[in-house]
């Protein structure tokens, strides 16, 4: 429940409704409401899509009001309390599928939601997980679980995948909470993400958002080690072709979308910075004043995106206070809270996207055919830098060395210097072989993630399969006996 879900989840959706089925997203009300727009225009132009909605046991799991999804989550115990309404929403969501008519044919529900594995057994409807992850990240997750490397390793040591097709070097301190869970030991996430594990694996299949191109040979890998089905049938994002669906995709843009573009259109082609770091905001706001002087010292136009939170309003005091607001007055755009993000990506203007590497805005800097800054925080965000740089060849780290973990705000104060945003950028975005044949491969992946969902692309393919596997039944109600064994 959070952006970086349901934001590719609404994508599929329609995806889905506009290949044929009817498709019925259930969610909460302000998840419903951030995409009520989008979806009355797709049903007004035809497609069979629903919108319901369960409400959010706030109160009765003791949050505050309008604690509906992660952004909101700031602690600990508040995660404890938001675990347990996402668990009071089984019951409701049982006695909505009752009386939904017709019955569904086939349920595609985010892997967060374990408790889906038992209700789908229950009404006998074959279920499947949608995954934000890539699958060079599902390779990691599965060599990390069964070699057990980390386990053998100092915090900030260096260490190897065993058996992965490419060298992929990381440290304990770079992994997901699975594999270092800090101070969320306490919250039973530990127990939590063994259920997620299980009923991901009893599932029927896996539907994932990434493009069989991008990532063939972990693909592959993941066919392997899977018994299950894989479908690959991203980019998601790409199913926006209208710019209002593309300027409000996840919530309502903190900025014009004419005085966006505007903006925009009078930059120079390929030269403008976009910097965002995610949904989920975890930088202290000195570590944010450094990396709004790296961008000021980059000399380069950008756009700068801040959440809108407590810190941002430090960040945002510094800004007009320091004098920063005047000093990048005409090359500086700074967008407070939501931004219309794969409506800028997609300007040509653009021309680097620095990012957290959360596996959305990844895959989003993909098709937009541009190099990455990576800035890696927390979650999977150090393996997809791995799968930017190190496999892809399409990014440059600003160095960051250690994630910061779920309610720990960043202690190290001030990490990454703004020389080190200064320098990647300049290497992505300056002259040179090197960054010449860095833009090159961009933009070829950006040219292959196009073709793969258009008519007869990887993912156009796929998607048709995932349906006609659901319609056909062909996919029944689990595993392999096979698979069983593997759990
Ligand atoms: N996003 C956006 N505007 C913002 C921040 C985020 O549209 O100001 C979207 C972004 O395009 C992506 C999603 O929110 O689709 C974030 O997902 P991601 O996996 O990149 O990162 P997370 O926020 O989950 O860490």
């Amino acid at each position: 429940m959070s952006p970086g879900h349901f934001i590719p989840i609404i994508d599929m959706a329609k995806l889905l409704a506009q290949n044929g089925p009817t498709a019925t997203i259930i969610t909460t009300p302000l998840i419903a409401a951030r995409f009520r727009h989008t979806i009355d225009r797709a049903t007004a132009s035809g497609l069979p899509l629903r919108l319901l909605d369960l409400t959010f046991p706030s109160a009765e799991a003791g949050l505050p009001n309008g604690c509906e999804t992660l952004e909101t989550v700031t602690s600990p115990d508040l995660l404890k309390k938001f675990f347990g309404a996402i668990y009071m929403l089984r019951q409701p969501f049982q006695q909505l599928l009752e009386q939904l008519e017709p019955k569904p044919t086939c349920m595609i529900v985010d892997k967060y939601i374990p408790w889906a594995a038992e209700t789908a057994r229950m009404f006998r409807i074959p279920r499947i997980v949608f995954d934000v992850m890539s699958c060079f990240y599902l390779l990691c997750f599965h060599t990390l679980h069964v070699s057990k490397v980390h386990e053998n390793v100092a915090e900030s040591e260096h260490f190897a995948l065993p058996n992965f097709p490419d060298t992929i070097v990381l440290t304990k301190s770079q992994l997901p909470g699975l594999f270092n869970p800090g101070s969320l030991d306490g919250v039973h996430v530990k127990e939590f993400r063994e259920r997620v594990r299980v009923a991901e694996a009893e599932a029927c299949g896996i539907v994932l958002n990434t493009f069989e191109e991008l990532e063939h040979r972990y693909v592959n890998e993941i066919r392997k080690v899977n018994g299950g089905k894989i479908w690959c049938i991203g980019p998601l994002s790409l199913c926006n072709k209208d710019s209002s669906d593309k300027a409000q995709r996840g919530d309502k843009a903190s900025i014009d979308e004419i005085e966006c573009l505007k903006w925009l259109d009078e930059q120079e082609v390929g030269s403008v910075v976009y910097a965002c770091l995610g949904s989920i905001s975890r930088l202290s706001s000195p570590q944010l004043i450094e990396l709004g002087l790296g961008l000021e010292l980059s000399e380069r136009p950008f756009v700068w995106v801040i959440r809108g939170d407590e810190k941002a309003e430090e960040v945002y005091k510094w800004i007009q206070g320091d004098g920063f607001e005047d000093r990048v007055k005409g090359r500086g755009l700074i967008i407070r809270g939501w931004a219309p993000q794969v409506l800028i990506l997609d300007h040509p203007s653009v021309g680097a996207f620095l990012t957290h590497c959360g596996w959305n805005s990844t895959l989003e800097g993909v098709c937009a055919g541009v190099p990455m800054v990576t800035w890696p925080i927390f979650a999977e965000q150090f393996i997809n830098e791995k799968l930017v740089g190190v496999v892809l060849e399409t990014g440059v780290s600003v160095g960051a060395r250690a994630a910061v973990q779920m309610f720990e705000e960043d202690k190290s104060g001030v990490a990454v210097k703004r020389e080190a945003v200064r320098n990647a950028v300049e290497r992505v975005m300056g002259g040179g072989v090197e960054a010449e044949e860095r833009r090159n491969r961009a933009r070829e992946f950006g040219e292959m993630a196009k073709k793969a969902v258009e008519e007869g692309g990887s993912s156009n393919l796929n998607v048709k399969s995932l349906i006609q596997d659901m319609m056909e039944q062909v996919i029944g109600m689990g595993p392999t006996e096979d698979h069983q064994r593997l759990l």
